[in-house]
């Protein structure tokens, strides 16, 4: 049977440590997370974010807008928070509603209050090899996850499931800064089993049951990214655990797995930044 990939064990240890690092800061970060709509799942997640940064002493603001609010209000409210000195990372939740640009929104933001990195400076930093203010969170989770189980990427065949901007295309490049070979897979990828065969370590991040125990090799890594409810309102991941568990020799279960270590990032995130601005 596979090793437990456990993210929620982590996410204890990793915040317990940055609470000890944050007690001592005289003057403590500040995250102002933006919410646009009554979105349910993003409701949850921003207060969550909010109820983790003030249990490790992190200031945090959400500001809720109706859906209707203008690109150019947001604008000029991402301007005003840049300007703030007492704010030290911002957060747009996505999606947006439809009449907003969100590459207009994630433009606005400071690179240097990015803390999802997801500007275009921290995005192009990262894909040129150089380090961007903060690597983004989902991948950054998926990587210290995999640090923590000491699994050797240096040559492995990483093969990735999804290109979407906040996992598949950053974590690409950050898997190829670990020296792993990269190949990454999407809708119009033909024969996708004749390639996770051939994977070391295989993450995958559609948001559909899309992975069984027979499209494997033996002894392979499993990082499940995806999330979604079932027809009986179940959270799933895209992985068939019964199948897989018993091939792979690491999964990450759904959930306890890579969402846990996601919030954790953001919480890296939020203190590296504010260190950052420090010096
Ligand atoms: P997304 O933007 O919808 O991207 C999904 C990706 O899957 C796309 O690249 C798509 O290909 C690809 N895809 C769809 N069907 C496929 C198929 N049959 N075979 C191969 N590839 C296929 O989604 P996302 O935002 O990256 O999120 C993906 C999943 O991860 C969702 O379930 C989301 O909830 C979850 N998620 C979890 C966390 C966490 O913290 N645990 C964080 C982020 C996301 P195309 O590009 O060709 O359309």
């Amino acid at each position: 049977m596979a090793v437990i990939l456990d993210g929620k064990k982590l996410r204890e240890k990793l915040l317990t440590e940055l609470k000890t690092k944050v007690d001592k800061f005289t003057i403590k970060p500040t995250l102002v997370v933006i919410l646009v709509g009554e979105n349910p799942a993003s409701k949850i997640y921003v207060n969550n974010k909010k109820k983790t940064a003030e249990k490790l002493g992190i200031n945090s603001e959400i500001i809720n807008y109706p859906a209707d609010i203008s690109e150019k209000e947001l604008l000029e409210k991402i301007g005003e928070l840049n300007q703030d000195k007492t704010v030290t990372a911002i957060l747009v939740q996505l999606p947006l509603p439809k009449h907003i640009s969100k590459e207009n929104i994630i433009n606005a933001i400071s690179p240097s209050k990015d803390v999802d990195g997801f500007t275009p400076y921290n995005f192009g930093k990262l894909f040129s090899g150089e380090h961007p203010n903060v690597y983004p969170c989902t991948p950054k989770g998926i990587l210290l996850l995999l640090k923590e189980y000491n699994i050797d990427l240096e040559g492995k065949h990483a093969v990735i499931i999804g290109r979407s901007n906040i996992v598949g295309r950053p974590l690409s490049q950050m898997l190829l800064n670990e020296n792993a070979t990269v190949t990454v897979c999407h809708s119009h990828t033909k024969n996708l089993e004749q390639i996770t065969k051939t994977a070391d370590i295989l993450i995958s991040a559609v948001g559909k049951n899309i992975i069984k125990g027979e499209m494997l090799k033996s002894g392979c890594v499993v990082v499940d990214v995806g999330i979604f409810k079932d027809a009986d309102g179940k959270t799933r991941g895209d992985v068939d655990f019964e199948s897989t568990s018993k091939i792979a020799s690491y999964i990450s279960p759904v959930p306890g797995g890579v969402g846990p270590m996601t919030i954790t990032s953001l919480m890296l995130n939020t203190v590296e930044l504010f260190e950052k601005n420090l010096l």
